[in-house]
C-alpha cells in the first residue's frame, strides 16, 4: 500500500496541494490546493451535487454564510459542550470536566487521566470594530447548523412536502488539538452535507437508503470495496441527540477512519431551534392535518478526506518492464483533475497545427492539457502520474484520414478514433 509520504510527495511534486504559506514554513495542519487539487476538488463537489441535488426531486440546494447568529451556537449546543478543558480516564473511558475535578484522577473509578484537551473547537473571532464579548462571533465548525435555521425559508419558498432534503458544499473550521495525516485532519476543510427531513417513524427507513446512497456513491466512483467499510456507532460513542450513527470508513495508511457519517439526529436540531429562537419550526403535514418537528438524517462527508481517499485508492508504483516503472493513478475519469492530454508526436508544425485544433475544441468542454515537449514516452508518463486518463496522439495518418490514436492510461493501449468521434468517445467514458 502507498505510504502518505508518497502520497504528499507526489502531491507537492505535481501540483495537487502544497503547504499553506510555505514561503514563510508553512502553518501547522492548513494546506492550499495547486491547480490539479482545486480541479479533482471541483470534481468531486460537482459530482456529490449531481447526484444528491441535481438527480433528485427531493433535494435542493443552498449556500448559507460562515459566520453566523452567536445563538446557532448556543441552540446547537456546539459553545457549551465544546467550551471546556476534558480529559479521559485512561481505564473507564469516562470523561470529564477538568475544571470541575477535585483531584487530577477519574472521580469514579480513580484511573489516571489523559491530559486535558480544550474541548471548544469553534475559532472565535470579532465582528465589527470593537473587540469585546458582545462582539464575538464564531467561524462555524460544521455546514449543517446553516440548514436547519433555513429551514422553514427552504421549505416555503420551494413548496417542499416531506421527505425532503436540502444540500449544502461549504468550509468549516475546527480548532483540532490532534491535527494530522496530511489533509485528513486540519483546521479549515470543506464538507458536504445534507440535512434529510422525514417524518418520525419513517426516520430509520430513510436512514437506511442514505447509507446505501453514500456507499454506492464510492464504489461507482471506483474506491475499491476491500478498502471501505460501514461501522456502526456503539452506545458509549452515540452523541446524546443520534438515535443512530454509522461511519463509512476508508483504509487509509493510518489505518480504517472515518470518511463520512451518517447520522439519524431525530427531532434535536430543530426543536432545539425553536426553543432559542421562539419561531414556530413546525412542519404542517397534509395527509395527517397534523404539526409536528420533522426528524432529520444527516449524511456529513469531507471534501478532503474524499480527495485524499480517491488518491490513494488510485494510486500505483507499476512495474512494466524489467528496470521500467511509472506511478499512475487510476482515478476515474469523472474525477481525474485533466480529462485528457493532445500531443502532436512529433514537434512538426503541421503536427502541432492540427493537435491544438484538437485541443481548443476539446477545452470547451473539459479540463486538457496540450504537450510537445519531450519524447512522447515520457510525455505520457506525465499524465499516468497525474492520473489523465486519456492520451490523444496526432501523427502523420492524422494527415492523411483524419484520424488519432487514444490512448488509455491504465492498459496502455491504442486505439485509432476519426477526429469527430473524440468527444463521444470521451464523454461515454468520463459521463457519469
Ligand atoms: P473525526 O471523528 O474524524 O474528527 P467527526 O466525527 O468529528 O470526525 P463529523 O463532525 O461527523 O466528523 O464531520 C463530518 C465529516 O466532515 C467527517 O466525516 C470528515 O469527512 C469531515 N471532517 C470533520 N472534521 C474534519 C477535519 N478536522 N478535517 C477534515 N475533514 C473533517
Amino acid at each position: 500500500m502507498v505510504t502518505m509520504d508518497e502520497i504528499v510527495a507526489l502531491c507537492k511534486r505535481r501540483g495537487f496541494i502544497f503547504q499553506s504559506s510555505e514561503i514563510y514554513g508553512g502553518l501547522n495542519s492548513c494546506w492550499d490546493y495547486g491547480p490539479l487539487g482545486v480541479e479533482m476538488k471541483n470534481n468531486i463537489k460537482r459530482l456529490w451535487w449531481k447526484v444528491n441535488v441535481q438527480l433528485r426531486d427531493d433535494v435542493v440546494g443552498l449556500d448559507s454564510s460562515i459566520l453566523m447568529n452567536p445563538k446557532v451556537w448556543e441552540a446547537s449546543g456546539h459553545l457549551s459542550n465544546f467550551a471546556d478543558p476534558m480529559a479521559d480516564c485512561k481505564v473507564c473511558k469516562k470523561r470529564w470536566r477538568v475544571d470541575q475535578l477535585q483531584e487530577y484522577k477519574c472521580p469514579e473509578c480513580g484511573g489516571e487521566l489523559t491530559e486535558a484537551r480544550m474541548f471548544n473547537l469553534m475559532f472565535k473571532t470579532f465582528m465589527g470594530p470593537v473587540e469585546d464579548e458582545s462582539a464575538v462571533v464564531y467561524l462555524r465548525p460544521e455546514t449543517a447548523q446553516g440548514i436547519f435555521v433555513n429551514f422553514i425559508n427552504v421549505q416555503q419558498t420551494m413548496r417542499k412536502k416531506l421527505p425532503f432534503g436540502i444540500a449544502q458544499i461549504g468550509k468549516s473550521f475546527r480548532n483540532e488539538v490532534t491535527p494530522g495525516n496530511f489533509i485528513f485532519r486540519t483546521r479549515e476543510f470543506e464538507q458536504m452535507e445534507i440535512e434529510y427531513f422525514v417524518k418520525p417513524g419513517t426516520d430509520e427507513q430513510w436512514h437506511k437508503h442514505w447509507i446505501e446512497q453514500r456507499v454506492n456513491w464510492y464504489y461507482k466512483l471506483g474506491i475499491r470495496k476491500e478498502n471501505l467499510r460501514i461501522r456502526e456507532h456503539g452506545k458509549d460513542e452515540l452523541a446524546h441527540y443520534a438515535k443512530a450513527c454509522v461511519d463509512i470508513e476508508y483504509l487509509f495508511p493510518m489505518g480504517w477512519s472515518e470518511l463520512e457519517g451518517i447520522a439519524n439526529r431525530t427531532d434535536f436540531d430543530l426543536t432545539q431551534h425553536q426553543k432559542y429562537s421562539g419561531e414556530n419550526l413546525t412542519y404542517f403535514d397534509d395527509e395527517t392535518k397534523q404539526r409536528y418537528i420533522p426528524y432529520v438524517i444527516e449524511p456529513s462527508a469531507g471534501v478532503d478526506r474524499s480527495l485524499l481517499a480517491f488518491l490513494i485508492d488510485a494510486y500505483e508504483y507499476q512495474q512494466i518492464e524489467k528496470d521500467d516503472y511509472r506511478v499512475v493513478l487510476h482515478l476515474h475519469p469523472a474525477v481525474a483533475p485533466v480529462k485528457a492530454a493532445v500531443f502532436p508526436l512529433l514537434k512538426k508544425e503541421e503536427l502541432v497545427k492540427k493537435a491544438r485544433e484538437i485541443y481548443n475544441e476539446l477545452k470547451y468542454k473539459w479540463i486538457v492539457q496540450y504537450d510537445d515537449s519531450g519524447s512522447i514516452g515520457k510525455r505520457y508518463r506525465r499524465q499516468d502520474e497525474i492520473g489523465t486518463p486519456f492520451g490523444i496522439t496526432v501523427d502523420y495518418q492524422t494527415l492523411e484520414d483524419e484520424t488519432v490514436t487514444i490512448r488509455d492510461r491504465d492498459t496502455m493501449q491504442q486505439v485509432r478514433v476519426h477526429i469527430k468521434e473524440i468527444i463521444p468517445y470521451l464523454e461515454e467514458r468520463i459521463e457519469v
